[in-house]
């Protein structure tokens, strides 16, 4: 599959499902600009290594997803540098596990904006030439949290299922402009961001680390496996093809079957 010439954005990328994505673009030939958080030299390296490995250029963006000013810079820098920006992932995310009514409000305000605002702002300032070139993919990544919830995750739910709705009316303006745009609905993948949450949902459930592993996380995912990063970049990279033009609107579970439940 051929992305040759085409640019793409991939927010959150310096790590698990957004730096596998931004892979398998690369070794299909896009120019590519990775973003988040991270250690400067261990980002620096990644950059260098896609640019080395696939032979495209990579630059990177330290936009922070959760201010609009920035994430609107990021999209107007990509255009400058490359002329374009074809192919838009908004991934970056962060999780906070606690009962609602514990719940920090700085914590629901962060995840409101880095898991369901930052897409909007990125849209908002790539769709203009987008329209303009008539081509263009913007994949949003969701969770199987945009289709169930969970307790002790209100903020994170609220954003994905919110994206579930932005998708939808995004793809419906974009329809007749060759734009496409899907919510993919990953359930657990293993990842820091998932590691991060099994202490705080010990601590939410009075669960071991190993319960939490096996009656939480894979308990939620009927084939008893974590979701690789690997099959989530396959699926963003298909649905960057031109055999994907038709899959617009699309909020789309990639999650071991737990959403058919
Ligand atoms: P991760 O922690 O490995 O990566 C998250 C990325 O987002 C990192 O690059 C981080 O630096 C970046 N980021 C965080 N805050 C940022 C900010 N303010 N500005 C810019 N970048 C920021 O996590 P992951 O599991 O790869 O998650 C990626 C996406 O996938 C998230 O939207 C997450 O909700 C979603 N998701 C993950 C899972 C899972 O099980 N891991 C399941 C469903 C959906």
């Amino acid at each position: 599959m051929s992305l040759q010439g085409k640019v793409a954005v991939v927010t959150g990328s310096t790590s698990g499902i957004g730096l596998a994505i931004a892979k398998a673009y690369a070794g299909a030939g896009a120019h590519i600009v990775i973003n988040g958080f991270g250690d400067a030299d261990a980002i620096e390296k990644e950059r260098a290594d896609i640019e080395t490995q696939f032979g495209v250029e990579a630059v990177y963006s330290p936009a922070d997803m959760s201010k609009g000013d920035q994430i609107a810079k990021m999209i107007a820098d990509a255009e400058s540098t490359f002329g374009s920006v074809d192919i838009l992932v908004n991934n970056a995310g962060i999780q906070f596990v606690s009962p609602v009514e514990d719940f920090p409000v700085e914590k629901w305000d962060q995840i409101i904006a880095i898991n369901m605002s930052s897409a909007f702002h990125a849209i908002r300032a790539a769709l203009p030439g987008m329209k303009a070139r008539k081509w263009g993919r913007i994949i949003n990544t969701a969770s199987a949290h945009a289709l169930v919830a969970s307790p002790f995750k209100s903020a994170y739910v609220t954003a994905k299922h919110g994206i579930a709705g932005l998708t939808k009316t995004v793809a419906l303006e974009t329809a007749t402009f060759g734009i496409t745009c899907i919510a993919i609905c990953p359930g657990y993948v293993w990842t820091p961001l998932v590691e991060k949450q099994i202490p705080e949902t010990m601590e939410a459930r009075h669960l071991t680390r190993e319960q939490v592993i096996n009656d939480v996380l894979l308990h939620a995912q009927p084939t008893k496996q974590f979701v690789t990063v690997e099959e989530v970049a396959d699926l963003a990279l298909f649905l960057s093809s031109e055999g994907a033009k038709s899959i617009t609107g699309t909020i789309l579970p990639i999650d071991g079957g737990w959403t058919a439940e």
